[in-house]
């Protein structure tokens, strides 16, 4: 995975680099990631990249100029296919599957992190971004918005994590796309609360039944929409499968 953030504060990210999973990843040289500082391609000694919004109101927005040199120096570290998306509020919803596809994104791909009231729309028109939310609600800059995607794309290329199976049976995963079952672990009794039994047992076909049921039963009552039938949706099982 190699993904290029263009940004006004790359040392946001330096801990969750050097941390953990995708640490680990980025040692490895399973997981690239850099940065394109936008502050560098700012105007003038200041290096100014904001103004203040023709037609007034409040707050300040990101200048085309800068951005759009950004997000081409950034695209030129990426082969034709790269892809680029803006973080931006009003985007397509990032969920597991837009994951997926940005593992498998053959040239990477660049993220670009908006601040303030948001980017000049001409750089927009410009670049050409999809646009792309992590959720409805407003954040004070694309950085965590980033962190995000970051994290959920990492830990889906081949070897992150410690079990090449693990991304495929969590949450939204694999062909059904069900939520996860639930985990246990010693002590086998703890605070009067005790592991179902099944668990215990070593039967693995009546455990994966179980598994199995629990994931049904827990999408069912807490995200019945996953449920439904879609037509893009591999295998989708219906509440009384
Ligand atoms: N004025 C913008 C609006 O209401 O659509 C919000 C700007 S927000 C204060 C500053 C930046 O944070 C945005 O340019 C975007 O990059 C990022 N951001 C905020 N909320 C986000 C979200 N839910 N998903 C992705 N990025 C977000």
């Amino acid at each position: 995975m190699h993904a290029t953030v263009v940004t006004l504060f790359p040392g946001l990210f330096a801990p969750w680099l050097t941390s953990s999973v995708v640490g680990r990843a980025v040692v490895g040289g399973l997981v690239t990631v850099d940065f394109v500082d936008l502050r560098e391609l700012g105007e003038g000694r200041h290096r100014v990249v904001d103004d203040r919004p023709f037609g007034g109101g409040p707050g300040m927005v990101l200048m085309a100029e800068p951005v759009v040199q950004a997000v081409e120096q950034a695209r030129g570290r990426h082969g034709p296919a790269v892809r680029t998306l803006l973080l931006t509020p009003q985007g397509r919803r990032f969920d597991q599957r837009f994951a997926e596809e940005l593992a498998t994104a053959p040239d990477g791909f660049v993220l670009l992190a908006g601040r303030y009231e948001g980017i000049d729309e001409r750089a927009i028109e410009v670049l050409q971004p999809e646009e792309v939310s992590i959720g409805d609600f407003v954040l004070s800059g694309g950085e965590a918005a980033a962190l995000v995607i970051l994290d959920a794309v990492a830990r889906l290329v081949p070897g992150v994590l410690g079990h090449e199976d693990s991304a495929t049976e969590d949450s939204f995963s694999g062909p059904e796309r069900l939520l996860d079952h639930p985990h246990y672990t010693r002590p086998a009794s703890w605070r009067g609360h005790e592991v179902p039994p099944v668990l215990l047992g070593g039967d693995h076909g009546a455990i994966a039944a179980w598994r199995r049921e629990q994931r049904l039963a827990r999408t069912r009552a807490r995200r019945p929409d996953l449920l439904e039938p879609r037509g893009d949706k591999e295998g989708a099982c219906s509440p009384e499968s």
